[in-house]
């Protein structure tokens, strides 16, 4: 890989029908580098004005790039893809600044993804049409598939290039306009898509991308009648207000929400593969990760040999600057981040658990927190319940499947969950009764743009990928040709 070196980005702008701008009464947000807590630029913070712009502008280009031929449109759709791959470094660059992302992981998970994604639905697109049907009337009777028409894409801070490709890439394929609303911390990586999607032919209004606050910027969406379908990836709580709203004014919308994910190591596990899977699991993305497995059950008998491995383990992952291609955990994408961490190890210390390793943040500048083992807490604990989104894990050990399949399910959320085993007819058992949208079995975080993700319970509702997720982008229109003469 060349050495990818940190940008100075240019202070950032809303981008209306074509055209860049300010937020109509001027407003402006930092944008820091998690790993300094350094300002590094600004960008515009957008506000219902420019709300009500961006819909305009989306809403005016809807009939002409609803019937650009399908053809044309996938053709513009893996130009997009061939452009994220000529520019990867650059994006490698903005996104790794912009969230505190290694740029090891930055550039084959949230880059070459996003390549791949728009590739998929530019390809899918071509296969997906309507139906004939048999009816009992003398009629020829066929259903259409249609786009729903304006998208609100709404996305959080730790994967702002993957999840905007994962709304924008079926929207754009199925013939929808978007108004994109990026995560206030992390809207570098969607100006710059912005400009890729117009080299690649994007027309001007089709792509509309408005920064700013959640409040300010995304709950003028959520309520715009303009608005035909909203696109919601965040957390559970901004996600209710968000499924309310958006349900009170009867828009269908598709909720990706936080997660608190199992990884259950049973005694049949070939123990060194299952421990760079639980590291792998908790410390991908720094811990910020909404399908990461924060949650470690073990089978009573590996217990204590897992715990030694893991203390021994950690300290040699590499943590440090982003930038440094040996890195493997960065900062924490923000303060708010890391206190949500600091708040929950503490709560943890109170309710007398054993911090086996870590448990503070790491004296530099900059948001980073060592690596965290938790035990001896009980599966009641809010710690062990709730979503903490950094590089923690709790652990607890079980003595029955039975017993590790509750306790996997014995959370609020369901989006993902894993399985390290080497008994198949087990993993298959299991995968069957977990509450997740999402099950790996001997690994973790094995994401491909044709496999569907998304939650169960408090972790949403909806698919993004595979045909699933395209499905949200289009209606159904049914047409009956009467045969009578
Ligand atoms: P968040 O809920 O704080 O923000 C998400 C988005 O909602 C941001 O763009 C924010 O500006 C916007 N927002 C905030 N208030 C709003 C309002 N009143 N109206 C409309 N929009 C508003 O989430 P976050 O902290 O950025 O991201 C972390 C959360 O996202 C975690 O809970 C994580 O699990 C979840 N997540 C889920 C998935 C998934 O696929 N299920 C993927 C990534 C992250």
């Amino acid at each position: 890989m060349t050495p990818i070196t940190r940008p100075e980005p240019a202070p950032g702008q809303l981008f209306i029908d074509g055209r860049w701008r300010d937020a109509a009464d001027g407003g402006r947000l930092d944008v820091l580098d998690p790993s300094t807590g350094t300002i590094v630029t600004t960008v515009a913070a957008g506000t219902a004005k420019d709300v009500e712009d961006a819909v305009t502008a989306a809403r005016a280009a809807l009939p002409a790039w609803r019937d650009t031929p399908v053809r044309e449109r996938g053709r513009i759709l893996n130009r997009v893809a061939a452009l994220i791959r000529e520019h990867a470094d650059e994006l490698t660059a903005l996104e790794s600044l912009d969230v505190g992302k290694p740029v090891s992981l930055c550039r084959p998970v949230d880059v070459d993804t996003a390549a791949d994604v728009y590739e998929y639905y530019a390809a899918l697109i071509q296969t997906v049409g309507g139906e004939h049907r048999t009816v009992a009337m003398p009629a020829h009777a066929y259903t259409r598939r249609e786009p729903v028409g304006v998208v609100a894409a709404i996305t959080p801070f730790n994967f702002p290039l993957i999840l905007s490709s994962s709304k924008l890439a079926p929207a754009l394929a199925a013939g929808n306009t978007v108004v994109h609303k990026p995560a206030d911390d992390t809207p570098l990586s969607a100006l710059f898509m912005a400009r890729l999607l117009t080299e690649a032919g994007v027309p001007a209004g089709v792509l509309n991308v408005v920064t700013g606050r959640g409040p300010d910027a995304g709950e003028p969406l959520l309520r715009h009648p303009g608005v035909d379908k909203v696109a919601f990836t965040g957390s559970t709580a901004v996600g209710r207000h968000a499924a309310a709203t958006a349900g009170a004014a009867l828009k269908p919308v598709t909720m990706e929400l936080g997660g608190n994910a199992a990884n259950i190591v049973f005694d049949d596990a070939d123990v060194e593969k299952a421990v760079g899977t639980v590291i792998k699991a908790f410390v991908f993305n720094t811990g910020q990760f909404c399908m990461g497995g924060p949650r470690l059950l073990v089978a009573r008998p590996l217990y204590d040999t897992l715990l030694g491995i893991l203390a021994q383990a950690l300290p040699g992952v590499p943590l440090g600057d982003p930038f440094d291609p040996a890195t493997v955990i960065g900062p924490m994408a923000g303060e708010r981040h890391l206190a949500k961490v600091r708040d929950h190890i503490d709560r943890a210390r109170a309710e007398g658990a054993r911090i086996v390793i870590g448990g503070d943040r790491v004296d530099r500048p900059g948001f980073y927190h060592q690596p965290t083992v938790i035990a001896g807490l009980p599966d009641s604990s809010p710690v062990v319940q709730e979503e903490i989104f950094g590089p923690v894990l709790t652990v607890q050990a079980f003595d029955t499947e039975d017993e590790a399949i509750a306790l996997a399910n014995g959370t609020p959320y369901g989006l993902a969950a894993g399985v390290q085993t080497r008994d198949i007819a087990r993993a298959h058992r299991v995968a069957a009764r977990l509450d997740a949208g999402i099950v790996w079995v001997n690994d973790w975080a094995m994401l491909d743009p044709a496999m569907p993700f998304g939650g169960v319970k408090a972790s949403g509702f909806g698919r993004e990928y595979g045909p699933e997720g395209l499905e949200p982008y289009t209606r159904t229109k049914s047409v009956l040709i009467s045969l009578e003469a």
